[in-house]
């Protein structure tokens, strides 16, 4: 459902991802690793369109990448992309930010997609906020609104940027849960994250990413028990 192939793509002179290589199955809960700088939100922006490539190829739910503003309409209804920051539109209701997409970019009619979002925001366990504004939220809960606002699409594929970074600590469990949650539900997921416990437990595929390409990658079980290369182990802080 994912396929990424020889993708480059550089900013100036400055080249970010040097040729990385990438299949992703249907259902597969995919975790990307990696130091700070090593490309990891370039990529998963290049894959919701995002950012043009500068060489490379992609097709991602069932659509080969095209910059044509139709084609990406096209593509974001397929691929959904979830960030640190949620970005709510703070005059509208949770149920209301959770419509809006389908209602502006599908036409769905409102009575239908405030069904849907009531049973968006069932998945993430907000029903009970649906008609309150994201000031009364908290943080947690907002980004659980963000999760369902982008589910609304009825994507294939869901982008995750490490959207637990921005939270307090006692906030990320609900939203790995949310998260846990979905992949279990049979969700396609590519998510950048630094709650390694997470990646290894619920991730089917892991990969590591080193300045720009991708260094390591397998089995979430069997990269975290027997990390190959020294850099992989060292950023997982295993003395060897
Ligand atoms: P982090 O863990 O800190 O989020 P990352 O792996 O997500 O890091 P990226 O954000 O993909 O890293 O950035 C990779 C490199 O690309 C960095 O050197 C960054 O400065 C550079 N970069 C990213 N976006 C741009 C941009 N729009 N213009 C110029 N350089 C950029
Ligand atoms: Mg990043």
């Amino acid at each position: 459902i994912v396929l990424v192939e020889d993708l480059r793509k550089s900013f100036g002179s400055l080249e970010v991802l040097k040729g990385i290589s990438l299949s992703v199955e249907r259902g597969q809960v995919v975790a990307l690793l990696g130091r700070s700088g090593s490309g990891k939100s370039t990529l998963l922006r290049c894959l919701n369109g995002l950012e043009t490539i500068s060489s490379g190829r992609i097709e991602i739910g069932g659509h080969v990448m095209s910059y044509a503003p139709a084609a990406l309409r096209a593509l974001r209804k397929d691929v959904g992309i979830v960030f640190q920051s949620f970005n709510l539109f703070p005059h509208l209701s949770a149920a209301e930010n959770v419509m809006l997409a389908p209602r502006v970019v599908k036409k769905t009619p409102k009575r239908e997609a405030r069904e849907l979002a009531m049973e968006m925001l069932g998945k993430v366990g907000l029903i009970d906020k649906a008609d309150v504004y994201p000031d009364q939220l908290s943080g947690g809960q907002q980004q659980r609104v963000a999760i369902a606002r982008s589910l609304a699409m009825q994507p294939r594929v869901m982008l995750f940027d490490e959207v637990t970074s921005a939270l307090d600590p006692e906030l990320t469990g609900e939203v790995l849960n949310v998260m846990e949650r979905l992949a279990a539900e049979g969700m396609t997921m590519l998510l950048v994250t630094h709650e390694m416990e997470f990646a290894r437990r619920v991730a089917t595929t892991t990969v590591f990413m080193y300045k720009g390409l991708v260094h390591e990658t397998g089995s979430s079980k069997e990269l975290f028990g027997r990390p190959s290369t020294s850099e992989f182990r060292q950023f997982l802080g295993v003395t060897s």
